[in-house]
């Protein structure tokens, strides 16, 4: 939670500090008072658009927003009607950076994984995160090149 309290001149008041907050809305879900309000907001918009190599479902996000899951699904999602619609046999995903949501949205449905990280402590991390994920998702072992 991004809840924070702030005792100044003996009043207590709390607020949401906006730089931790992640708008899950659990705070709205579960207070007891109502008193927090969750408005929708538009953090990106989504494409659909031809390329040289067929049509490519995509999304742009605002300055300083944030990917979510939801959004990963939304372009998934077209991406897969696209396919049924010219019958393409497979899908390419650019996966987000990171393990949170939009990497686990990008992998759901998904035949195989290449996973793609930088030489760093963190990258050896995510990249161990990542393949953790895969391994959830039961994805199939690639054939062998021998
Ligand atoms: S929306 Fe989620 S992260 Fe933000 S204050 Fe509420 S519970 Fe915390």
């Amino acid at each position: 939670m991004a809840i924070e309290k702030e005792v100044k001149e003996g009043k207590t008041k709390y607020y949401i500090n906006p730089v931790d907050c992640e708008g899950c809305g659990v705070c709205h879900l579960v207070c007891p008072e109502d008193a927090i309000e969750v408005h929708d907001a538009i953090n990106g918009e989504w494409f659909i658009s031809e390329t040289r190599f067929g049509p490519m479902s995509h999304a742009r996000l605002g300055i300083a927003e944030e990917n979510s899951g939801r959004l990963v699904t939304l372009v998934r999602d077209h991406a897969v009607n696209l396919s049924k619609k010219y019958e393409i046999k497979n899908n390419l995903i650019d996966g987000s950076p990171g393990t949170g949501c939009p990497v686990i949205a990008s992998l759901t449905a998904a035949d195989y994984a290449v996973i793609v990280t930088e030489p760093t402590v963190s990258g050896l991390h995510d990249m161990k995160r990542v393949f953790e994920l895969v391994k959830y998702f039961g994805m199939k072992k690639p054939r062998s090149s021998k």
